[in-house]
C-alpha cells in the first residue's frame, strides 16, 4: 500500500462527501488525529478498517488499497461499446459502456465475450409491422436456455429478458442499424452474423 496515495485518496473522498476529519473518525470509532495522519501519507489504514472505510467513503476496497479511482473518460455514449455481464447465481444482466466493476450475488462478474453465432445459437427473423419477429431452435428448459436477446445500435439498447420454458420466440421493434446480441445460460454470449 502507497501511503501517501491513500491518504490523497481518502482526503479527496472525505472532501467529495462534505465530511470533516471528525466525522469520518466518528463513524469508524477511531480518532480523528488517525484520519489526519493517513492523510498526510503517515500511515495506512488498517486492514480491519477497510470495509467501514469503503461504505462512509463509497468506493470499493481495492480502490482504497491502489489510492487511485482510476475514472473512466466521460462515456461518449456509444451504445456499440456495450458489455453484457450475467450473474451465474441469480441470473441478473447488467449492461455497462466503459470499463467498470460489476459484481452480484458477491462475486466479481467479468464481462461476456460474444461469439459470433453458430448452428445452435441462431436467431431467425422475420417481420411483423414494424418489428422483428425472432424465433430460434435453442432449447429453453432450465438448465439451458437462452436468457435474452438485445438489439443495440448507436444510442439504444432494446433489451428482452427471457425464461426457461418459455417460447422460443421474442418481438422487438425494427431499429435501423440494430445489432443483434443474445445469451446462453450454457454457453455464453454470442453476436448474430
Ligand atoms: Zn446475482
Ligand atoms: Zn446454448
Amino acid at each position: 500500500m502507497d501511503c501517501s496515495k491513500v491518504g490523497n485518496l481518502i482526503f479527496k473522498l472525505r472532501k467529495e462527501r462534505h465530511m470533516t476529519q471528525k466525522q469520518l473518525a466518528h463513524q469508524l470509532n477511531i480518532s480523528d488525529k488517525t484520519i489526519s495522519k493517513w492523510e498526510c501519507g503517515l500511515g495506512c489504514p488498517d486492514v480491519s478498517l477497510l470495509p467501514q472505510l469503503s461504505q462512509a467513503l463509497q468506493v470499493n476496497i481495492e480502490k482504497i488499497l491502489l489510492g487511485d479511482l482510476n475514472q473512466n473518460r466521460v462515456d461518449g455514449g456509444n451504445m456499440k461499446r456495450i458489455k453484457f455481464y450475467v450473474c451465474p447465481d441469480c441470473g441478473n444482466v447488467i449492461t455497462a459502456t466503459a470499463e467498470t466493476e460489476v459484481s452480484c450475488c458477491g462475486r466479481k462478474l467479468t464481462a461476456l465475450t460474444p461469439k459470433p453465432s453458430d448452428e445452435e445459437h441462431n436467431l431467425q427473423f422475420e417481420s411483423i409491422e414494424n418489428d422483428h419477429y425472432i424465433t430460434f431452435t435453442h432449447p429453453m428448459n432450465k438448465e439451458h436456455y437462452l436468457q435474452f436477446v438485445a438489439c443495440v445500435t448507436y444510442d439504444k439498447v432494446l433489451l428482452v429478458r427471457l425464461y426457461p420454458e418459455q417460447g422460443a420466440e421474442v418481438r422487438i421493434p425494427k431499429l435501423s442499424g440494430g445489432k443483434f446480441y443474445f445469451a446462453c445460460s450454457q454457453h455464453g454470449l454470442w453476436v448474430q452474423k
